[in-house]
């Protein structure tokens, strides 16, 4: 058994999703398992724990690792996404990333193709640092109406990451305005814009409470990853 803590960790994390869902909006939660750096034990590991979403934050680890792991799980590209890869985007059910107009023109070319619309998430940059991807909420205000014209994606909503260790009244700030820029998606016609992917393992109960409905979630399951 590779992850000798993972069934423990993996029952503690959904009852403390749980509640946190109770405190924020009663909402549903999805838990995405990032495998990253893990091999694919990891995916089969969590699959047989009833998880059935996983996410990598590189295509090219991702794409062995879903022939090698061999289970049925929605595969969920978090990470940067480079537009020569974008053909990529077939092999996931949802890419969280799509940080520019740019890219979001690429991936929808991808999905005029294959005669499918992709599924994707908005990368919002909302604290400013520029450490980070994304849309600034200005950007995006700018950059919304020729996000909706894509006919080759399904904008499903918006992903974000906050600060790394930062106080609790910053994260809330983050996740809250966040959570305002599924409006500016919405007015501008992306009707089917209401996933709110925030949360990792430093700060996920807060973003359930601030309305989170996927949280992507790998030290607190494996323990910390060797770099
Ligand atoms: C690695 C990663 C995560 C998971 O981080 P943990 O702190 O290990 O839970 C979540 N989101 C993104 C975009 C990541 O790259």
């Amino acid at each position: 058994m590779p992850f000798p803590d993972l069934a423990e960790n993996l029952a503690e994390v959904r009852g403390r999703i749980a509640d946190a869902a109770r405190r924020g909006a009663g909402q549903q939660v999805t838990l995405v398992a990032v495998t990253k750096t893990h091999g694919p034990e990891a995916v089969r590991a969590v699959h047989a724990l009833g998880v059935r979403d996983v996410g990598e934050n590189k295509v090219q680890e991702a794409l062995p690792k879903m022939d090698a792991a061999a289970v049925p799980v929605r595969w969920h590209l978090i990470g940067h996404l480079q537009r020569n890869k974008s053909k990529a985007v077939e092999r996931f059910a949802l890419v969280h990333s799509i940080d520019s107009v740019r890219l979001a023109e690429a991936v929808s070319k991808v999905g005029t193709t294959i005669g499918r619309r992709i599924p994707v998430l908005v990368q919002v940059n909302v604290s400013g640092e520029e450490t980070k991807g994304g849309f600034s909420p200005t950007e995006l205000a700018a950059g919304v109406d020729e996000l909706a014209a894509l006919e080759g994606l399904e904008v499903r909503g918006v992903m974000t990451m906050a600060p790394f260790d930062a106080e609790e009244r910053t994260l809330r700030a983050v996740f809250g305005g966040a959570r305002g820029t599924l409006d500016t998606l919405q007015r501008a016609g992306l009707r089917e814009a209401r996933e709110l992917s925030m949360g990792m393992s430093g700060d996920y109960e807060i973003a359930v409470e601030e309305g989170a409905t996927i949280v992507r979630l790998g030290t607190v399951l494996f323990g910390a990853r060797g770099t």
